[in-house]
């Protein structure tokens, strides 16, 4: 009998807030890309990001963990948040190879303005060996295929995903500014984020 490989999906990003756009986009590639599993992993220190708007990375990952807890295909990871340092992909691919599996098909998924700058990365020799890179853009984006260097530009697809018109700016700013954020994010992860006071102020 044939036994067809794990089709692993890996979520990256930072996820500060986690919103509806991420868990659609997620969803819909998980279908179109036949993924037998999503792992959203948040970023422990975004490379190259020196941001105060940034809440903790224990705060990311909770939120990380409620929104994604009802879909029996999503789950989560705290390696890049447990690895401490930068987060790099390459690293975090590797890590993931060992715990999944040699023959693991891996795909990372995130932002399409994040893939627009994949040739600009820091450590990505080898990177799509490892893996399919799969964009995930927001409605009217336009990818500067120029841009992302052809060894990448063949391991990577793009999708529009029309629930991306929500964006982590927006709900922060939205925090910042007393307005609601009702059906922008689920429900638990409104709660947790009034509970805790996240986003209110810069
Ligand atoms: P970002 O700058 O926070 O986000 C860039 C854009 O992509 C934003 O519009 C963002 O929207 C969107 N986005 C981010 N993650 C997404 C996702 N999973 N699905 C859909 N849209 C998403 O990007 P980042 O979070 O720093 O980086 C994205 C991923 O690339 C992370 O896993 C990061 O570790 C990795 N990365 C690796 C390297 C490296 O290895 N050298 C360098 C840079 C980035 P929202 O704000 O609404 O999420």
């Amino acid at each position: 009998m044939k036994r067809t490989s794990y089709r692993l999906g890996i979520m990256g990003g930072t996820f500060n807030p986690i919103h509806h756009g991420h868990l659609v986009a997620a969803e819909i590639i998980r279908d179109e890309f036949k993924l037998q599993e999503v792992l959203f992993v948040p970023s422990g220190k975004p490379p190259h990001k020196e941001n105060d708007e940034i809440v903790s990375p224990e705060h990311r990952w909770m939120m990380t963990v409620l929104a994604t807890a009802s879909n029996e295909y999503f789950s989560a990871s705290a390696i890049e948040i447990e690895r401490g340092g930068e987060s790099y992909t390459k690293d975090t691919l590797l890590e993931l190879k060992k715990i999944y599996g040699e023959k693991t098909k891996m795909h990372f998924i995130t932002g399409g303005d994040a893939i627009a700058e994949i040739s600009t990365w820091h450590r990505t020799e080898d990177l799509p060996k490892l893996a399919k890179f799969i964009a995930a853009s927001r409605p009217g984006y336009i990818l500067d295929w120029e841009k992302i260097d052809a060894h990448f530009r063949k391991a990577t697809s793009l999708i529009e995903i029309p629930a991306l018109a929500i964006s982590s700016t927006e709900i922060r700013r939205r925090i910042r500014e007393g307005k609601t954020i009702k059906y922008l994010v689920p429900e638990v992860v409104e709660k947790y984020i009034y509970k805790n006071r996240l986003y209110q102020s810069r």
